[in-house]
């Protein structure tokens, strides 16, 4: 199929970032790109944090870290503090970094695991520079060339969507793409293939395309609606099925982490901005009322309220083929995960990379296979149930024994993947990798750590170490990690120093 004219319908998150990748992949030239939003419509508004590979998604557009942190009013993000999770009143963070110093032979898990088997009580996070500096909200840039995997940590963002979202355009249309405000009433299917052919307007206009990316957010306007796509539903392990958003007024340093703090029927959110904080809480419409939820958010927030809360409901899964047709389908109109683990935006990108790995051509004929859908289904479908399975492991771990929500999470049965991982994990103390995973084993282990799973033995290539001399390498890495902590700026100094916001009048 030949792709001359490609068309997004939604500016949201999702719809500019698509517009900016693929009109700095397409260099402007070999395809015309027309962006399609409602200004009557909006965006979700919501999606605030996210994992690292958002920095390198700009930094191939040519964007600095430090341009988007004062352009989106953001503070940097060293990881997830899980507040209450596994029981009320512990704690424990999912750094983006590494934990400590392994050998060629064996990880560094099974060493400090050998340690503790032989009663040294040291938590696996002091062997973690990002945990210590998000515990303490501390932030410097990681070393570009680290003496040791000591020094080695990653870092994300916590940004304002709206900034985001305008920065994304800007450089959109920068780059050539055309924007057409107007509302989407009916998608026109060619009678000879099932193929979209148009897009019709309110106003009585319309636009073809030969390429549509449907990012028309929740309802999945052209996938689900005119190509009538089906959806995977995965309630019956994710439970939560709503939320409700708020804004407050920033109260203090901003921390350099999320904070997810579980309550009685699911778990609420606090992303610090430079300028306010995002709150939230994700709940399960079983468990708990809209009115009781809500009333829970506003008694667990600090600073002063900016807004009437916001609602959103939502089925967790996604589109079985979020490449039907001429559609693509990318951000929410392809599928849902809580926001529990920042994916979504993630999975826009990974989307995104796969459009510009179907389609190498950066001069006409720009033209996809059926071979091409085929992949693109296939690997979408892959790393949606990896995330899935990631989120999952947070709620089936939990001890907590204060509500019928947390009991039944406990109890569900696993899918088979993440039961397979899991059986692993505790015969051999590997973390086995599946092909297409957004988290490495480190995050998996930060998780299985904080949740208090542990193998029933280390790998017996860590006896090649002696304890004595084990004890005394795992003393000099805590110093190490401890005086790295030290001589690094306070997160808020950091901001102020390098990329504080200045809002545009
Ligand atoms: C409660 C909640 C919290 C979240 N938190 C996070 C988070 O912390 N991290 C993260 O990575 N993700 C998070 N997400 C997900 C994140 O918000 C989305 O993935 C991201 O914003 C992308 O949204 P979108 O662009 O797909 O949809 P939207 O923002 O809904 O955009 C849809 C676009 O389609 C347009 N549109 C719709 N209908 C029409 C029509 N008929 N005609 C013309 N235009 C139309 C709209 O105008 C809009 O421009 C969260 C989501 C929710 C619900």
């Amino acid at each position: 199929m030949k792709v001359k004219d490609i068309v997004i319908a939604g500016g949201g998150t999702a719809g500019w970032m698509t517009a900016a990748a693929l009109s700095h992949h397409f260099k402007g030239k070999a395809v015309n790109i027309t962006l399609v939003e409602s200004s009557q419509i909006g965006t979700i508004g919501v999606g605030e944090a996210t994992i690292p590979t958002l920095r390198r998604f700009y930094h191939k557009l040519g964007l600095t870290d430090l341009d988007v942190i004062k352009a989106t009013a953001a503070t940097c993000k060293l990881g997830i503090e899980f507040k209450d999770w596994y029981q009320k009143g512990c704690s424990f963070i999912h750094p983006f970094g590494i934990y400590g110093q392994g050998t060629p032979e064996v990880g560094f898990h099974h060493y400090w695991l050998k340690a503790k088997q032989s009663g040294d009580q040291t938590p696996l996070s002091e062997y973690s520079l990002g945990v210590k500096l998000a515990e303490e909200s501390r932030f410097t840039l990681p070393s570009d060339k680290p003496e040791s995997q000591l020094e080695i940590f990653d870092w994300a963002l916590h940004f304002d969507a709206g900034l985001f979202a305008k920065l994304m355009k800007e450089f959109s249309l920068n780059n050539g793409v055309k924007l057409v405000d107007n509302k989407i009433t009916k998608a026109v299917l060619s009678e000879h293939d099932g193929n979209i052919a148009s897009l019709t307007f309110e106003d009585g206009s319309s636009l073809s395309g030969d390429l549509f990316i449907d990012c028309s957010g929740f309802k999945g306007l052209l996938i689900r609606e005119a190509l009538k796509t089906e959806y995977e539903d995965w309630s019956q392990w994710l439970v939560c099925d709503r939320a409700v958003a708020v804004q407050s007024e920033t109260t203090g340093e901003p921390l350099a982490r999320t904070v997810s703090q579980a309550h009685q029927a699911g778990w609420q959110w606090k992303i610090p901005l430079q300028h306010r904080m995002g709150n939230g809480l994700v709940y399960s419409s079983k468990y708990i009322s809209d009115e009781d939820a809500e009333q829970c958010l506003l008694a667990n927030i600090d600073g002063k309220i900016l807004h009437q809360p916001r609602k959103f409901s939502f089925t967790p899964g996604r589109v079985k083929q979020a490449w039907h047709k001429n559609c693509i389908a990318v951000g929410l109109a392809a599928g849902f995960l809580e926001p529990l683990e920042s994916t979504s935006i993630a999975l826009v990108e990974t989307a995104i990379d796969k459009i510009c790995l179907s389609f190498p051509q950066t001069q006409q004929p720009v033209q996809y296979s059926q071979q091409d859908i085929a992949r693109f289904n296939e690997v979408t479908a892959l790393e949606y149930e990896r995330v899935r399975d990631f989120i999952i492991l947070h709620y089936q771990a939990n001890q907590r024994d204060d509500s019928p929500m947390w009991k039944f999470c406990r109890e569900m049965t696993l899918p088979a993947t993440l039961q397979e991982k899991l059986n692993i994990y505790k015969n051999q103390g590997e973390v086995k990798q599946y092909p297409w995973e957004i988290f490495g084993k480190d995050s998996w282990l930060a998780i299985l750590d904080g949740f208090k799973i542990y193998p029933e033995r280390y790998h017996s290539k860590a006896d090649n170490m002696k304890i004595d001399y084990l004890k005394q390498n795992l003393a000099y890495m805590k110093d190490r990690v401890k005086k790295s902590v030290d001589a690094a700026p306070s997160h808020g100094e950091f901001l102020k120093k390098h990329c504080q916001f200045v809002a545009k009048s």
